[in-house]
């Protein structure tokens, strides 16, 4: 394991390029990717980076370079993906919900696609036939993920296609000749027990049988990280073992078992980023001691958003007591980051860092209140390198149109 960005570096860091700022360790992204490379080693399995859950071109690039494969949410995410160097092939787009001509892009971008509603399979099918393989997101009906709003596979969920629903699925394919290539589910985030997954294998095959040119089952991501000391994250040996001995008990082709694929968002991204802030205004009160930082939800919607968990510390005062704090943005909107929380002694102008800040971070950031959106800084070998400028004031009105 490498050890992580120091507060040192950290403060001189933020002393460089100013606050707010997200900043990501390069090489946490590879030791997470070679852990699950490592954990799946006696397995044929093929790892697809989720990249929405960061997609600055830099670390698309480094993640090609590690040799994970790249999964996309959007046809932008496939556009991004073929500019930071991807083959085609070695793109996936598991779709949702999206309008057919967005499929027929993926098509003749040559990348591997998933279709999650019948509308999309019946157009899909009726214009490609067997011309083109593709994938299905079926949606297991299991509960699963850290809470509701990250919960993806359950039986009022939106992903995918019902897998009561084989029947129609059945009779499209056929209708068509349709070449299926991967049946996938995704059943949400932060799932920590690894016999969720070996549900969804249960599920899977027990209709394999009906699609004769399969030749990868699609697990998805999801996979949990630790985000405070002592909390568990997903043990991927087990995963490993579990879904390896669930594969192996269904043979398939030539009495081999199907490849495996995952989809790791989170795993990849989250503990290489940290997001560092400065103190603006202390203000105590009787119901807590504020701590208002320089950012706020359009720049880190978690806490807000799903209620997410981000360990926090003042790196400008290590050492001094600890002292409970809320810890809020400047925004004109309620957001807090945390509320008691233990932090060494505030004072204004010290440094706030957020930890796992890498997922869903920038990526979920917005230029409400119109501020500006953070810059971006990767640590590789030692070095640090700025890979998205801060917003100036012309980005607040680039494409707007002054009619007025
Ligand atoms: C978001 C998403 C992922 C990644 O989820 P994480 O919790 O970040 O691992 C994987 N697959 C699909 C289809 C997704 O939508």
């Amino acid at each position: 394991m490498i050890n992580p960005l120091s507060p040192e570096t950290l403060i001189q860091l933020a002393d460089q390029y100013g606050t707010p700022l997200y900043v990501y360790h390069a090489e946490k992204i590879k030791d997470q990717y070679q852990r699950l490379k490592t954990a799946f080693g006696k397995t044929d399995a093929v790892f697809f980076y989720a990249c929405k859950a960061l997609t600055n071109i830099n670390i698309l690039r480094y993640i090609r370079n590690t040799g994970a494969n790249v999964d996309c949410s959007s046809i932008n995410e496939v556009r991004l993906a073929l500019h930071a160097g991807f083959p085609p092939a070695r793109i996936l787009y598991t779709s949702n919900g999206i309008a057919f001509g967005e499929i027929e892009e993926a098509k003749q971008l040559g990348v591997i696609i998933n279709i999650d509603s019948l509308s999309n399979l019946e157009k899909f099918g009726k214009k490609f036939g067997r011309d083109y393989p593709i994938g299905i997101r079926l949606r297991p009906n299991i509960l699963a993920g850290g809470n509701m709003k990250i919960s993806t596979g359950h039986d009022k969920s939106k992903f995918g296609i019902p897998v009561d629903q084989i029947a129609i699925i059945l009779d499209v394919v056929r209708k068509y000749n349709m070449l299926i290539r991967d049946l996938h589910i995704h059943t949400g985030s932060e799932i920590e027990d690894a016999d969720v997954f070996v549900k969804g294998i249960d599920i899977l095959f027990e209709i394999t049988h009906h699609f004769p040119d399969l030749e990868f089952i699609d697990l998805g991501g999801g996979f949990k990280v630790a985000s405070k000391p002592g909390e568990k994250e997903t043990d991927i040996c087990l995963l490993a073992e579990k879904v390896g001995a669930g594969f192996a008990k269904h043979p398939y082709k030539n009495g081999k078992p199907l490849q495996i694929w995952f989809e790791p968002g989170k795993f990849l991204v989250s503990e290489a980023g940290f997001f560092l802030t400065r103190v603006n205004v202390l203000k105590e009160t009787n119901a807590a001691d504020f701590v208002s930082v320089d950012s706020g939800f359009n720049h880190l919607i978690r806490p807000m958003f799903y209620d997410a968990y981000h360990q926090i510390e003042n790196i400008s005062n290590p050492g001094a007591p600890l002292k409970n704090y809320a810890v809020v943005g400047n925004i004109c909107e309620t957001d807090t980051f945390a509320w008691d929380r233990s932090l060494n002694e505030v004072r204004e102008g010290d440094y706030i860092v957020f930890r796992n800040a890498g997922a869903y971070g920038f990526e979920m950031s917005s230029n409400f209140n119109s501020r500006f959106k953070p810059a971006e800084v990767i640590v590789m070998e030692g070095k640090a390198h700025l890979i998205r400028k801060r917003d100036v004031f012309e980005d607040l009105l680039r494409n707007q149109v002054e009619v007025i």
